[in-house]
């Protein structure tokens, strides 16, 4: 089978609002297909995935001066975004928000939780989130993680920056 990829072709900068709202209602019908799947929506772009190759895609929204643009993303970039997202002074905020939430948890989940080689502040936030569906969500292909597996993360201190920056959004 072709790749939906293949009919894609990258725009380095739109040449009006019309040329984007046309990239726009393509990249849509192509969510609706389901030849991509949206992956991340902010103000200034949208991230999206293949479903058949996996290749990630970023529509630049053009917001005067900016042009915009339709690139093809590498998963190093996506998470080179997220790394140089990441906000620890955010990450304490939304840990200290969640940790009263923590506290009052059951004590056997509590307890489940802590089987995990999981840092702290990390489990702490996603068993709230979670709850006894902590592993499978761990286990899980994420599509805010550019589609890996949260558990793939937890493997450095640059890989936990990725995952806590893409933890944020998702709870945004
Ligand atoms: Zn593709």
């Amino acid at each position: 089978m072709n790749c939906y990829c293949d009919s894609l072709e990258e725009i380095q900068g739109f040449g009006g609002y019309g040329h984007f709202q046309s990239t726009l209602n393509v990249m849509n019908n192509n969510v609706i297909n389901e030849y991509f799947i949206k992956i991340y929506e902010g103000t200034d772009r949208i991230n999206y995935k293949c479903t058949n190759c996996m290749q990630l895609w970023s529509l630049g929204i053009p917001d005067f001066p900016v042009v915009g643009y339709l690139m093809r993303k590498d998963q190093d970039d996506f998470e080179k975004i997220l790394e140089q997202e990441f906000s620890e002074e955010a990450w304490k905020n939304l840990h200290n928000y969640y940790l009263k939430e923590y506290m009052n948890l059951d004590e056997n989940l509590k307890k489940y939780a802590d089987a995990f080689s999981i840092p702290e502040d990390i489990k702490q936030i996603l068993l709230c989130k979670f709850g006894n569906g902590l592993e499978e969500w761990l286990n899980t292909s994420v599509p805010g993680f550019g589609g890996r597996r949260p558990v793939e993360l937890l493997v450095n201190d640059i890989k936990l920056k990725i995952l806590k920056a893409g933890i944020m959004r998702m709870l945004e």
